[in-house]
């Protein structure tokens, strides 16, 4: 039994028990403020949102790839990269 301690249609990786991935805070633009302001950004499941320090408005950002390169993947494609150099060079 696997998840049973939660009712059904809940899994435990809802926002509310599982809470954001990640949260950090950046200048973003406000449309309400009409400046660049400090955001409150947070991912949950990979969807990035974002809440004005100042006037507290909520923006959608989209998913991570439409916003930044998870570091870990970029690594990996790097790693990738030399791997594949080292291999046509061989003999
Ligand atoms: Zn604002």
């Amino acid at each position: 039994m696997v998840g049973s301690n939660y009712p059904p249609g809940v899994t435990g990786n809802e926002y509310e028990i599982a809470g954001p991935d990640l949260t950090w805070e950046d200048q973003h633009y406000c449309d309400d403020c009409e400046k660049y302001t400090e955001f409150d950004f947070e991912s949950f499941r990979k969807i990035i949102s974002g809440r004005c320090a100042v006037c507290s408005n909520e923006i959608d950002l989209g998913t991570y790839g439409d916003y930044f390169v998870d570091p870990d993947r970029q690594r990996d494609e790097q790693m990738d990269k030399e791997e594949d150099s080292r291999l046509s060079k061989g003999e």
